[in-house]
């Protein structure tokens, strides 16, 4: 028997692999299998090329759980005493400390970089063994042991078989490791696609009510996955099934993207693109991360583009570095390409689908639009191939590309200033009366309810040229394309004033709703009365709850606009009306208004000219004097307003009723509201 120390210049590796890498332990079980695959695939290379001319025999890796110990056994290429001592004994450990230090955190590092993957063993087991024998002819079988001190023992031994057994004697705090589900699951994660056949124990049988084990091998892998294979010869079907076994709770996807590249670099995989249910969250990290078919991560932040991770598959790279930090990995050149790469393929897939199949891109673009919309917005490249591809969807679920709804609306939604006006609603319910009176008007209205359409609005007004969206209900429909046209007649300004001081005392108060009151000639037929919300200020405030820095705006009240359509009969009778029962109440009032405003001008006039400073402060006093007055003044006016709107029904009804288009009617203004209703009846 030969004994030794492990070539290692700190003290004790041990200690340090178990503390570092702590939160990682489950990974030695992906280490040692791979190994033996490894060494599996070596013997069946040497073999295809002459250099092993002896019997192959059942190549399967077994794993196997008793009480104390795992085994992984392998018919590989086995090792001879020296390659032990090369390549297990004789590890590089230089600059053992500084490392550490800088990676504590990240277990794939210090393996990756140390080349520790059998050593990862220690993470878990108090004493290893490895009992092996080379292919190689009239080899001798040997059994190095170690109990995690930096000393080794190497023997001598008889063995039958060609090939390594890895035997972990389980440490007592890692007793978890012996229970057969754990390693079950652990194996279904890692080794489930290796490319060469895995066993755990023996598969099981239900006989006299008890489960007993078969003589049959328990495989746990598909050693050809699908990616691997060529698309040519797959049909639908298979990509389906690959789909539902990777995924067994999800829908059908929408479709795939077979990747196959070998150069500059070497990557294959199957991306697809999940149908989503509507309210869902997103899940990001469902793509998984091979490194020739061993399961490496499920997050691939950084080595595929953002947007792509809410995407479903596989990615298989050898050439992608895996066992680096992940700043590092977003500044590797090689993943950047992968990126760029996987970017162009997707974007390629679907402008094909597109133009193979319009109809079948549009049945499915509802579900596939937030995909698209995510990587235009995220993605400048993709924003420049998507946009011959991406669609925009009408309330009346027409799909147009980008230039063809350019064209649509061209003649009819250009403004006086050259402005392309894109109307659009997030809500057909909603702004039903609002797209109504714009299709009526021969506009074209876009649909555009999504979770990223207030950020796409905000891009497309920025990429298109000289264009402006606007949401159909944040003007009256004549002033949502503003446009060289003769208007109607104007009321005159004590007529618009007595309009809007009777219906403004006639709206309800509001936390952190303010209201404007206008009045506008909007055509007999037009309606009434109508509630609008500027665009810019509705935008800010939605802005404020996606991006930060701008809650100045989200506390802003929602401003509204009351539009009274002078041109309608109701609100005539209502002004005339008005007139009639408050003109002789009115009338000193008006008087004492109209003298007030003359001597307010008069003194205006006085100080227009002046510094302020040169104002005398008697003149001063006296203007404010007469403010105040006025505004005494008016007041009073809108008080004998207000009292005799409060007892027309028809100025109740007509607030009420704009109020209960814009969904803004509640409570006890709805309950009255329902009440006067009935009574009017
Ligand atoms: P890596 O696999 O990254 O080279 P490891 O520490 O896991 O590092 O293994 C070191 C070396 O030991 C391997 O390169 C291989 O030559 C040898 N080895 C490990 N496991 C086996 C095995 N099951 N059969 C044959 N050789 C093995």
């Amino acid at each position: 028997m030969q004994k030794g120390n492990i070539g290692v210049t700190t003290e004790n590796i041990f200690p340090i692999i178990k503390k570092f890498l702590y939160s990682d332990h489950e990974i030695f079980l992906r280490e040692l299998v791979s190994n033996a695959v490894d060494a599996t695939q070596k013997l069946k290379t040497y073999a295809s090329k002459g250099d092993f001319k002896g019997e192959m025999g059942d190549l399967t890796v077994k794993v196997n759980v008793d009480k104390e110990t795992i085994t992984i056994s392998d018919r590989g290429i086995g090792m001879t005493a020296e390659e032990i001592d090369k390549y297990i004994n004789q590890i590089a450990f230089s600059g053992a400390n500084d490392f550490l230090d800088k990676y504590k955190e990240d277990a794939n590092a210090i393996i990756g970089h140390f080349g520790l993957g059998f050593y990862s063993a220690f993470m878990v087991a108090k004493k290893v063994e490895i009992v092996t024998k080379s292919y190689q002819e009239g080899a001798q079988a040997v059994k190095w042991s170690c109990d995690g001190s930096p000393e080794f023992t190497l023997e001598n031994i008889d063995k039958a078989d060609r090939g390594t057994d890895i035997i972990l004697y389980i440490d007592d705090d890692c007793k978890e490791f012996l229970e057969e589900s754990r390693i079950s699951t652990l194996l279904n994660k890692y080794c489930r696609f290796l490319p060469i056949p895995v066993a755990f124990g023996k598969k099981k049988d239900w006989k006299d009510g008890k489960q007993v084990e078969t003589d049959e091998d328990n495989v746990i892998n598909d050693s050809e996955p699908l990616w691997t294979k060529k698309p040519m010869d797959l049909k639908d079907e298979d990509y389906k099934k690959f789909y539902r076994d990777l995924y067994p709770m999800s829908d059908e996807p929408l479709f795939w993207i077979h990747l196959n590249v070998d150069y500059p670099f070497n990557l294959t995989g199957v991306l697809y693109f999940p149908k989503i249910k509507s309210n869902l969250e997103l899940q990001k990290n469902k793509i998984q991360l091979y490194c020739n078919q061993v399961f490496v991560t499920d997050s691939v932040e950084g080595i595929v583009p953002d947007f792509l991770t809410l995407l479903h598959g596989v990615i298989d790279s050898p050439d992608i570095p895996l066992n680096v930090s992940r700043s590092y990995l977003q500044s590797d050149s090689n993943v950047k390409k992968i990126s760029t790469y996987i970017t162009k393929k997707v974007s390629d897939r679907l402008q094909s689908i597109f133009k193979s199949d319009r109809k079948d891109f549009e049945a499915k673009w509802d579900d596939l639009k937030i995909f698209i919309n995510y990587g235009m917005l995220t993605q400048e490249d993709f924003y420049d191939k998507a946009n011959k591809f991406s669609l925009m969807k009408d309330t009346d679920g027409n799909y147009y590309t980008y230039e063809e709804y350019k064209t649509l609306i061209k003649d009819n939604q250009t403004d006086k200033d050259g402005n392309l006006i894109y109307l659009y609603s997030n809500n057909l319910e909603e702004q039903y009366s609002y797209i109504d009176a714009a299709k009526n008007k021969g506009y074209n209205v876009l649909l555009m309810d999504g979770q990223l359409d207030v950020a796409m609005v905000s891009m497309l007004e920025h990429k298109l040229e000289k264009c402006r969206f606007t949401r159909v209900d944040s003007d009256v429909i004549d002033r949502l394309i503003a446009k060289d046209e003769p208007k109607g007649e104007e009321l005159a300004n004590e007529k618009k004033d007595i309009l809007s001081s009777v219906f403004r005392s006639q709206l309800p108060s509001m936390n952190k709703v303010e209201f404007n009151v206008e009045t506008q000639a909007m055509g007999e037929t037009g309606a009434p009365i109508m509630i609008t919300q500027s665009e810019y200020m509705r935008r800010m405030k939605e802005m404020s709850h996606i991006q930060s820095g701008m809650s100045f705006y989200g506390e802003m009240p929602d401003m509204f606009n009351v539009v009274l359509n002078s041109d309608h009969k109701l609100v005539k009778q209502v002004l005339e009306d008005a007139n009639s029962a408050c003109s002789e109440e009115l009338l000193p009032i008006e008087t004492n208004i109209a003298a007030l405003n003359f001597e307010q001008s008069e003194m205006q006039k006085k100080q227009q000219d002046m510094k302020y400073d040169e104002i005398p402060q008697a003149d001063k006093d006296a203007l404010s004097e007469v403010e105040k007055k006025l505004a005494d003044e008016k007041s009073k006016k809108d008080a004998v307003l207000g009292k005799y709107a409060g007892g027309n029904k028809v100025i109740r009804q007509l607030v009420d009723l704009a109020l209960l288009q814009n969904n803004m009617l509640k409570g006890e203004a709805l309950t009255n509201f329902v009440k006067r209703s009935i009574e009017m009846i």
